[in-house]
């Protein structure tokens, strides 16, 4: 298997920067509390880094959660296992992720963070697969690219833990 460049590095970058300053414009964060972003992991981890960076505001707080909906292959299993959200009452949270893809994973954890008293829920993820979406509860605020219905490595994302490294994000193509 072969990764095959689809977004180059250098293009992730511009939209992030522009991602960043429009998020900052639109969510400045309360008078008591900073914006949280809560980045899922393990696949937001490198766009929640060059995110957080991307955002001209002199206050952030930066949160993770472990969700995972795959099983080392390339189709979503369907059920969405995830830890407890922390304290949220009464705060401004963005979730960070790295693709909408069905939908399930924002949706449950979007649930999870208006149960805990949340005083607002955005998403803000990288790519959107929306040919494969389920649950319309999984919407995201802020899209970074949208994509076909392809599998993608890179940039965080992996297939059973390989190619995350990669700056590319690229498909793997058979050979
Ligand atoms: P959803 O719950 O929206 O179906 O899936 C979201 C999660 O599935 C993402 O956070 C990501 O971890 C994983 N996922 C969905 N599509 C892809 C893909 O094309 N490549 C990789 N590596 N992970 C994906
Ligand atoms: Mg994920």
């Amino acid at each position: 298997m072969r990764p095959r460049v689809l977004i180059p590095a250098e293009r992730i970058a511009a939209r992030v920067r522009g991602l960043g300053t429009a998020i900052a414009r639109d969510l400045a964060g309360g008078r008591d509390a900073p914006l949280l972003l809560l980045a899922l992991l393990d696949g937001g981890f490198c766009f929640v880094a060059d995110l957080a960076r991307a955002l001209p505001l002199p206050d952030v707080e930066i949160g993770f959660l472990r969700t995972s909906s795959y099983r080392g292959g390339t189709r979503s299993t369907g059920v969405v296992e995830r830890e407890p959200v922390p304290a949220v009452a009464g705060r401004s949270v963005l979730i960070v992720d790295d693709i909408l893809d069905t939908g399930r994973t924002l949706a449950a954890v979007r649930g999870d963070l208006t149960r805990a008293g949340a005083a607002a829920v955005r998403a803000c993820v990288l790519l959107d697969k929306p040919a494969r979406r389920i649950d319309p509860d999984g919407r995201a605020d802020y899209v970074g690219f949208t994509i076909p219905d392809v599998f993608v490595i890179g940039y965080g994302l992996d297939h059973a833990g390989r190619f995350r490294h990669l700056p590319d994000l690229c498909v793997l193509d058979d050979g």
